[in-house]
């Protein structure tokens, strides 16, 4: 049953109980797992024999998730990660040394910014940012010898901008180098950004996966079509022995579609350490369960949330990749026709004093550090996340201080626009 839909395969991949077997995935709430003897343990230290022995390189229930995740990307393997920065982070060290050269869109997530620009900058591992709509000659003068990767979001977060992932995975693939995108925002649900020619996909499952705001966690999922072996000494860490595994050559033991996401758990894993648990990966999994349900409510309502208040006298602009008039609304059909996300951004006339009476108006929608929740969520970026940086800055930085971050969430609509209704009111 390979053709089955999205919504099904949220339901019913990664986890197959024969006869007698639990229902529902269960928690291998174990650290170990016990061999019979030491020539059996040792087969799996040298990557011969595969098999689980300690979780922190794997566990059976995180591999069912992580394969339910594969599933829904189309990828050929997957791992989970202990948080979205740990799945974006993994994902560019994996293929990444001091001395390299990463080419990353600049609209992405804060915390991935800082991670690429600062603490891997640190490590010895350079970026040149290009814009998502950068001109062809821009993107051209970004690459140098030692790119080893080019990155970017499907919907970016906050700014909302939709990357144009083919024009992307052209530009990485002429330049030897894979594709890795963020689908946090649009989930697979909405955009497989393998269809189009991504290479590696990763996710903050704390988000829309999640979906409840009770877990963070991460994942990488490999399309498995990134030909590694192509590129001479380029990806060595991935074509050449592995000294630290007795000389496996990952690409020769487990092929073009398993050989990055072996060598991210057998060696980065192993030496790093950021782990999901199986608790974690049980409430994941649980989350996983509703994906398409609740993706499918939560664009609806952020698409009436959006024209309500694209429409409302007291509103200066509205940001939303699927409403007519957006700048990237043709971008976002070709991409997502079906729906984009949950997420809006916004300005009340009145910046940011307006902003912050607003916010305080509403009862339903709660101000947290937190989107893609199930229930309604606002973030003030310019009094909280971002509080630090001047007027000035926060423009430069592409947030207005009037913008406000509208997470929708899946309660009853006319809920909702009369909680932004009522909040609109004193102001
Ligand atoms: C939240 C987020 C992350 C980081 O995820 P954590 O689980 O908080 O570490 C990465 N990318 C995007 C797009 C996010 O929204």
């Amino acid at each position: 049953m390979s053709d089955k839909k999205i919504a099904t395969k949220c339901l019913t991949e990664g986890y197959y109980p024969k006869n007698g077997e639990p229902r529902s995935l269960p928690i291998y709430q174990s650290t170990t797992f016990k061999y019979d003897s030491c020539a059996e343990m040792g087969k799996l230290f040298d990557l011969e024999a595969s098999g689980y022995f300690y979780s922190r390189l794997q566990n059976p229930t995180t591999d069912s998730v992580a394969a339910k995740i594969a599933a829904l990307e189309g990828g050929s393997a997957a791992m989970l990660t202990s948080s979205g920065q740990a799945a974006t982070f993994f994902s560019l060290f994996n293929i990444c040394s001091a001395g390299d050269h990463i080419v990353s869109s600049s609209e992405i997530y804060g915390g991935s910014y800082n991670l690429i620009a600062v603490t891997m900058k640190r490590m010895g591992i350079d970026c040149t940012f290009v814009s998502p709509d950068c001109t062809d000659e821009e993107f051209e003068a970004a690459f140098r010898p030692n790119t080893k990767a080019v990155f970017g979001e499907t919907i970016s977060n906050p700014a909302l901008t939709v990357l144009d992932i083919e024009r992307f995975a052209d530009f990485a693939h002429k330049h030897g180098c894979p594709l890795i995108i963020d689908n946090t925002f649009a989930t697979p649900v909405n955009c497989r950004p393998i269809e189009w020619g991504a290479d590696i996909v990763t996710h903050a499952t704390t988000k829309y996966m999640d979906g409840h705001a009770s877990t963070v966690g991460g994942a990488i999922v490999d399309s498995g079509k990134f030909d590694w072996t192509k590129y001479g000494d380029k990806f060595a860490c991935l074509t050449t022995p592995d000294e630290s595994y007795h000389g496996v050559v990952y690409t020769e033991r487990f092929g073009i579609e398993g050989a990055y996401i072996t060598k991210a758990t057998v060696q980065l894993m192993r030496d790093l350490g950021s782990t999901q648990s199986a608790n974690s990966a049980f409430l994941i999994n649980l989350g996983l369960e509703s994906l398409a349900v609740r993706m499918d409510r939560h664009c609806s309502n952020a698409l009436s949330a959006a024209e309500f208040l694209k429409n409302h006298p007291k509103i200066e602009w509205v940001r939303y990749p699927s409403l007519k008039g957006d700048a990237y609304y043709e971008r976002t059909q070709k991409y997502m026709p079906n729906g984009s996300t949950g997420v809006i951004s916004f300005s009340v006339k009145g910046g940011k004093d307006a902003a912050e009476k607003f916010m305080s108006g509403l009862r339903l929608g709660l101000v947290v550090t937190h989107v893609a929740d199930a229930r309604t969520c606002v973030l003030h970026p310019a009094t909280t996340t971002h509080r630090q940086l001047s007027s000035a800055e926060l423009e430069k930085a592409g947030i207005p201080e009037g913008l406000i971050r509208l997470s929708v969430g899946i309660e009853d609509i006319s809920d909702i626009i009369s909680d932004i209704e009522n909040a609109l009111e004193p102001i």
